[in-house]
């Protein structure tokens, strides 16, 4: 039986997912990022008809619980610009949720039910921030969790335990952010106590800490290296991802890379007047990745590992 990946539109075989950009939000507000929401659908569309245009077939948000999910409205985008679209479900690290939000006080059944109605049923319209829920006929192919700098905090220690449940239940795949890609393998070694194989999780913004060795090193253990902040050039030039993925390579490990984007705040974003915009991964990145190793370590990285990923998960569905 063929691998099915969710998507805002329904499920997709896993080989025609084409090229994918493993890591972006369509959709986003946080606390911690005042003045930087972005919810415009309209804005939106016309940033995702960019990154059509750039080559880029599929996108995977990984906006999880509470951040500014609009299942529905990503629904009417994917169709209007024919770019496939998995949502997430699951929670961030605990510093996007304020003192006394919900998700510190509820119990783990009840949240996990929050998750697996995400992932089976259809995520919550209100993104389970309203008086009840409200089903949307959307469901969350991936669950998304975070980590603090160089530590668990014991609510995101929770709130892994109950996306691991969820992520294994539902067969698909944890992303899970890294703060400046630290704490890997400790997030690694939960995620495996709690019955999610390496091979089914995406660290997040490793290239925040562009450390060959450990990437290797976590490569090896089975894991996908998410390479994030390309075009972001207040951390570092692109030429350091690309230097990284060679390097990561030449130790026999592209086969575990991912490319993303994560633009979080509007003023990245080209609908918003910012920059370098979602189209730069296809647009600017991709030519030099082609340029420097080659066409087959670019379907590696674009195509052949996002699959392997939703493959790894076992997300075996009817
Ligand atoms: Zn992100």
């Amino acid at each position: 039986m063929t691998v099915q990946v969710t998507t805002v539109l329904g499920p997709v075989p896993v080989d025609q997912l084409g090229r994918v950009d493993a890591h972006a939000h369509l959709f986003l507000r946080s606390p911690i990022l005042p003045g930087e929401e972005f919810q415009d659908g309209d804005a939106m569309t016309g940033e995702v008809a960019e990154v059509a245009r750039s080559g880029i077939e599929t996108v995977v948000d990984l906006t999880p619980i509470g951040l500014g999910r609009r299942p529905a409205r990503t629904a009417r985008l994917s169709r209007d610009t024919g770019v496939q679209v998995v949502l997430a479900t699951g929670v961030h690290r605990a510093a996007h949720y304020p003192a006394g939000h919900w998700l510190y006080e509820v119990d783990d059944d009840t949240l996990l039910d929050c998750l697996v109605t995400d992932l089976t049923t259809g995520i919550d319209e209100r993104d389970w921030q309203g008086p009840r829920p409200l089903p949307s006929e959307v469901r969350a192919g991936i669950v998304k969790l975070g980590a603090s700098y160089h530590h668990l905090q014991p609510a995101e220690r929770r709130w892994f335990r109950v996306g691991a449940a969820a992520g294994t239940r539902c067969g698909v795949p944890v992303a899970v952010h890294t703060e400046i890609g630290t704490s890997a393998h400790e997030v690694l070694d939960e995620l495996e106590q709690l019955g999610v194989a390496p091979s089914a999780v995406m660290l997040a913004h490793l290239d925040r800490n562009p450390d060959p060795g450990l990437h290797v090193e976590l490569a090896a253990r089975g894991a996908f290296l998410g390479y994030d902040t390309i075009g972001r050039t207040k951390y570092h030039p692109d030429a350091v991802v690309l230097d990284l993925i060679g390097a990561v390579a030449a130790a026999g490990h592209a086969g575990q890379i991912l490319l993303g984007t994560d633009v979080g705040r509007r003023g990245m974003l080209r609908a918003y007047g910012g920059g370098p915009g979602m189209a730069v991964l296809g647009r600017t990145f991709v030519p030099r990745l082609r340029a420097a190793y080659g066409d087959a370590l670019v379907a590696t990285v674009l195509q052949e590992n996002p699959q392997r990923l939703f493959t790894g998960s076992g997300a075996a569905q009817p």
